[in-house]
Formats: structure tokens, sequence, C-alpha cells
């Protein structure tokens, strides 16, 4: 990055705080035995992941040994659908799911969907949340398994966790959560949230890349079939060796979330409302999502603008188009099309995402800049102007 970028893309990737870095290089350095080894350096290892696991589980306030780790929040999406679903297949094969997921799990339903299983595709509501009574009434009889994320990565909307899991546990539907962009953000609490399985990332929470954990209630009917086979390690449900240093960069992520949750958020709602203030009396201005959603994520559309042009005259402020994952297909975003945009709608929206290390002046040169974008290619496409 050079020095005069902006970088709003949070939502994408966050840098690696500094108390996370020292940790992993103290921890790459001393601690390279092989974690399943029984001699001294061995057990050293295993040492350091047990305190990771108390560090991210004193975050979510659950039992360690609840947590399995990953490569990320792709893996642990597709652990917990995949290896529910074929572990409970016995009790039904019906699977409901929302049209607004990330791919890492819509992905997988398709797969299913080819494997015989049945899937609902609940809508939420044109500001993106989910109606709990509209999700209730898609649970059938022989529905075992949902799966519905918490924070929305493309438009911040927070869906109401907590009474979808309540109709879960009522009807016996076991519960998963992609809370990749609500972990370390969001204060959340599994001691009393009804939710079965999570999953979560490090790099969307200042820790490292390639690493997240999935959380599995511990309740003799919630138990996930392995995607991976190889040695017995983590009981089997994932299997491989586990990497020491990237591990103890998560568990230190998420000690160091721990304690600064609603500090971090103060300051995000700030930069949200410098950001949406500097841009709601533009003519046409569209907010994608609904208005109490996560502060760090701020997505806009202006109908007649397309968004690949805004992105380049935006630089050097990086920020989104749809999401990171699908910006390189000229595909309007499925996310906003499934909350009423028209395709030109989708096309044209920006994601401003905001973190820890922004600044209300960098909020202020990114609204400077979108307002001039507008500006400039409605003047080069008048015919087409609102
Ligand atoms: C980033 C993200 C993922 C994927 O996480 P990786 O760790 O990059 O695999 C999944 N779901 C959501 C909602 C995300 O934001």
């Amino acid at each position: 990055m050079t020095a005069e970028t902006i970088y709003l893309d949070y939502a994408a990737s966050t840098p690696v705080d500094a108390e996370v870095l020292d940790r992993m290089r103290e921890v790459a350095e001393s601690a390279y035995a092989n974690p399943s080894s029984t001699h001294a350096a061995g057990r050293l290892t295993h040492a350091l992941i047990a305190e990771a696991a108390e560090q991210v589980a004193g975050l979510l306030n659950v039992d360690p040994r609840t947590l399995v780790w990953t490569s990320g929040a792709t893996e642990s999406d597709n652990l917990a659908i995949s290896g529910a679903a074929r572990y409970r297949a016995h009790r039904g094969r019906h699977l409901v799911t929302m049209r607004t997921e990330h791919k890492a799990v819509t992905d997988v339903f398709d797969m299913l969907r080819g494997q015989g299983f049945d899937v609902t595709w609940v809508e939420p509501g044109t500001d993106g949340v989910l109606d709990p009574a509209v999700f209730e009434a898609a649970l059938r009889d022989d529905t075992q398994f949902a799966s519905i994320m918490y924070v929305n990565n493309e438009t911040g909307v927070i869906q109401d966790i907590e009474a979808l899991g309540a109709i879960c546990r009522e009807r016996n539907v076991l519960f998963h959560v992609d809370a990749a962009q609500a972990v370390g953000k969001l204060p959340i609490d599994l001691g009393r949230l009804p939710v079965d399985l999570m999953s979560l990332t490090g790099h969307k929470f200042y820790g490292p890349k390639g690493v997240g954990a999935l959380y599995i209630v511990d309740r003799p009917d919630c138990h996930v079939e392995p995607i991976l086979y190889g040695g017995g390690q983590q009981r089997r449900i994932r299997p491989g060796t586990l990497p020491t240093d990237l591990i103890a960069g998560l568990g230190k992520a998420a000690e160091v979330a721990a304690g600064r949750i609603e500090a971090d958020l103060a300051h995000l709602r700030g930069l949200r409302d410098v950001l949406w203030n500097g841009v709601r009396d533009i003519d046409g201005i569209l907010l994608n999502g609904s208005a109490d959603g996560f502060p760090g994520i701020l997505n806009v559309s202006v109908a007649d603008i397309e968004g690949e042009s805004l992105l380049l005259a935006l630089e050097p402020v990086c920020v989104a188009t749809g999401s990171a994952c699908n910006s390189k297909s000229q595909e309007p975003s499925y996310v906003l099309r499934a909350l009423g945009r028209t395709d030109l709608e989708a096309q044209s929206a920006i994601r401003f995402s905001t973190g820890r290390p922004t600044t209300p002046a960098e909020v202020e040169v990114a609204v400077t800049k979108y307002r001039d974008a507008v500006e400039r290619l409605r003047a080069m496409a008048p015919g087409k102007a609102a």
C-alpha cells in the first residue's frame, strides 16, 4: 500500500493488530514442535494452543472444548453445514437458509441439493432483515438444519439471532450462524444465545488470515461429519497439524477484541455518521440495508452510475463494489438484488467499511471523492441522469 492509500475495505480483511503480530512472531520462533507430539516440546506447543482456545472461548463465553480450529470461515461454514446435514440426515432432509448469505454458505447448500437434500431459501425484507415469522413459516416437520448469518458482509445488516435461534430450539432444528463479520465486533454471549454452531475467522477482526474456528455446542444431537480425513487431531472432526502461530494470533486477537468491543463500536458509529451525513443529500442516493446495522459497513447506490467506474474514480480510496468475493464478476450483487434493488441500482453499489485505524479525516476524503466522482460521471452521461 502506498502512503496516500485510504483503506476503507475492513469488511474484506483487516490489518493484523500489533500485539497479535508480536505474539505470532514469538510463538513461531519458539514453539515449532508439532502439537500432537508427546515430548516436552510438543507439550509446550499443545499448551499454547490450549491458551488460545481459552482466549477465543472467553470472547464468546463458551467452554474451550467446544471450539474446532479451521482455516477460516469458509471452511467453518462448509464443515458446519455439510457436516451437520449429513450427520443428521436420518432426521430429515429439509434445510433452511437465507438468500443473502455469503457464498461460503450458499454454495454448500447448492452442493447438498445435488445430494438429495431439499433447501428453502427464505427472503429478507427490503431492509435486509429476516422476519422471524417468515423464517418460522419455512420450517417443516422434516427440517433438521438452518443457517442464518449474523452480520451481512455487504450491507452490515444484523439478523435477530436470538429470536431465530429460539425458534430453532423449539422445533428441534440445528442452528448454524456465520458470524465472520460479528465476532470480535459485536458482544456475543453464547452462554445465553440459542446457537448450536458458529463460524468465525481471524482476519476479519485484526487476526491473521488462514485461521478460524467453528463452535459446536456440547449436546449429543449436535455433531458434524468431517470434510477432511487424515490424522486423529481435533477428535477427527478436523484432522491436520494445527498451525500454532496462527492459532496463537487468533487467540490474541480475541483477547484484544474482548477488551474493546464497545470502544470500537463507538468509534465506528462516529465514522458512519460522518460518511452517511456526507453523502445522504446526493440526488438519488440509496442506503442499501438498514439504518441500524453494524456501523463499520455503509453500502450506498446511486441509480445511474456503474460501481466499477466509481471504484476507479475513488482511488486512492479503497472500497468495494458488491463484495470482494463477487467483484471480479460483472454480475450485480445477488445480496442487493434480494433487497429489491434493480440491476442498475445494484451495479452502482459501493461498500465503505471502516475499522479501528480509520480516522474521521480519511472518511472525509472518501466523502469528497465520492461526491466529485458522482458529479463527474453523471456529467459524462447526461442522458441517463436521474
Ligand atoms: C469473510 C467471510 C467469510 C469467509 O471467511 P474466510 O476466512 O475468508 O474464508 C464467510 N462469511 C462471511 C460473512 C464473511 O464475511
